[in-house]
C-alpha cells in the first residue's frame, strides 16, 4: 500500500510478543474448582477433582470447556479432562509404561516401533491433559523422554537409508512456537530418503486458532509430504471454529485423518461413534484408527472391554461406507505394526 500524504515513513506495527493460540494456552484452566463452577457441577465433582489432580494436573483450554453442557458431570467432553478420585485406585493390569516406549527409543525422545517410520517425542506438553493418556506418567519416570538434542536426532534419520517417514509427537508438537517447528522440519529435510513428514497433534481441536496461515505454509513449503493426524473422540468436540481450521488444512491439500480412543461414557455407542464420522466425513477428515485404550494407571474406568468394540465396529460397517469406519487397534509392544483388532 502507497502512503501519500504522510511525511513519515509508515510504522510497522511490532508483531505481538505472544500469539493468540499461545494466549489461549495460558488462559487454560488448571484449578479444578473453577472448572467446576465454569459448569455448575456438584461439590462432590469439585472434591473428587480436586484430590486427583494432585497426581496428574487438570489442564483444559476455555475454547474446549464452551463446548461442554453446563450442569452435566457426564459430558462426554467434560469426562476426558476431569480428574476423578477412582484414578487413584490401584488396579491390576494397569502400568506406568503400558506401550513400553522404554524398549523403543533409539535416543532420548527417538523412538522407533515400526519399520520405516521414527517418532520424534518433540516436547511434553500438550494443549490439554486427557485422563486417559499414556503419557499421564511421562514425568514421573525417570529420565526426559523428549527429543534431547535434534540435530542428533536427525543425523541419526539422515544416516538411515530405511527411515522414509517422521512423525511429530509429544506431548503435541503444535505446542512449539512455528520457528522452532520450521527448524526442525529443515534438519528433518537435510536426510534425502525422507518423504513424509507427520504430525499427531490435539491443537486443531483444542485450540483451534493455533492453525494460522504461517503454519499452513509451513507445511505447504518443505519438500516432504505432510500428514496431519487429528485427535477427537465426540461430535461435539468438532465446533464451527475446529471446522474452519480444519478447512484450512484440508483447502491448501494437506491429508487430515483423525484417531480417536475408545472410552467407556465418552464415545463407546453406535450413536457416539457414528455421529463422530459422519462429522469426520463433513470436514473431509478420514477416520483413520479407533484405539483400544492403553492401560495406564489411572484410566482404568474408561475401559471397553475388546469384544464390545469389535461389536461397535461391526454396527459401524453396516451402516456407513466404507471409508468412514476407523481401524480398531491396540498396541502390543514387540510387535511390528499395531495390532488390528477389527
Ligand atoms: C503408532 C506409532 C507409529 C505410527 O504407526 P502407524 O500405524 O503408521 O500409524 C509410529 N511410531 C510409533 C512409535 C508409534 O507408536
Ligand atoms: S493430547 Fe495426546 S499426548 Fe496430550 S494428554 Fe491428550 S492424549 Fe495424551
Amino acid at each position: 500500500m502507497e502512503i501519500v500524504a504522510s511525511h513519515h515513513p509508515p510504522v510497522p506495527s511490532p508483531p505481538p510478543a505472544t500469539s493468540r493460540w499461545q494466549e489461549a494456552l495460558k488462559r487454560a484452566v488448571r484449578d479444578p474448582g473453577q472448572l467446576c463452577e465454569m459448569l455448575q457441577l456438584p461439590a462432590a465433582c469439585r472434591d473428587s477433582a480436586q484430590r486427583a489432580a494432585r497426581d496428574f494436573p487438570l489442564f483444559v483450554p476455555l475454547e474446549f470447556i464452551r463446548r461442554m453442557r453446563p450442569g452435566d458431570p457426564h459430558d462426554p467432553l467434560l469426562r476426558q479432562v476431569l480428574p476423578l478420585s477412582q484414578e487413584l485406585d490401584s488396579v491390576p493390569g494397569y502400568l506406568a509404561d503400558p506401550v513400553d516406549d522404554a524398549a523403543a527409543v533409539r535416543q532420548p525422545g527417538l523412538l522407533q516401533k515400526y519399520p520405516g517410520r521414527n517418532l520424534i517425542v518433540t516436547t511434553s506438553t500438550c494443549a490439554v491433559h486427557c485422563r486417559y493418556c499414556f503419557r499421564r506418567h511421562f514425568n514421573q519416570n525417570g529420565p526426559p523422554r523428549t527429543l534431547g538434542d535434534a540435530q542428533a536426532a536427525c543425523d541419526q534419520i539422515a544416516r538411515d537409508p530405511m527411515i522414509q517417514e517422521v512423525v511429530l509427537s509429544g506431548g503435541d508438537p503444535w505446542t512449539l512456537p512455528d520457528a522452532r517447528l520450521a527448524a526442525l522440519i529443515s534438519q528433518l529435510e537435510s536426510g534425502p530418503h525422507l518423504q513424509r513428514l507427520r504430525i499427531h497433534t490435539r491443537l486443531p481441536i483444542m485450540i483451534p486458532q493455533r492453525v494460522t496461515d504461517q503454519l499452513v505454509a509451513c507445511l505447504k513449503n518443505t519438500r516432504l509430504t505432510c500428514v496431519v493426524v487429528i485427535h477427537a473422540n465426540h461430535a461435539a468436540e468438532l465446533d464451527q471454529d475446529v471446522a474452519q481450521a480444519l478447512a484450512r488444512l484440508v483447502d491448501a491439500g494437506i491429508p487430515v485423518l483423525n484417531q480417536s480412543v475408545l472410552l467407556q461414557g465418552v464415545n463407546d455407542t453406535p450413536e457416539a461413534l457414528i455421529a463422530l464420522s459422519l462429522r469426520l466425513i463433513a470436514l473431509r477428515v478420514l477416520p483413520y484408527y479407533l484405539h483400544q485404550l492403553d492401560q495406564v494407571a489411572g484410566a482404568a474406568h474408561f475401559y471397553v472391554p475388546p469384544e464390545r468394540g469389535c461389536a461397535l465396529i461391526a454396527t459401524m460397517r453396516a451402516q456407513l461406507p466404507g471409508y468412514a469406519v476407523p481401524r480398531y487397534v491396540r498396541e502390543q509392544p514387540g510387535r511390528a505394526s499395531k495390532t488390528v483388532l477389527a
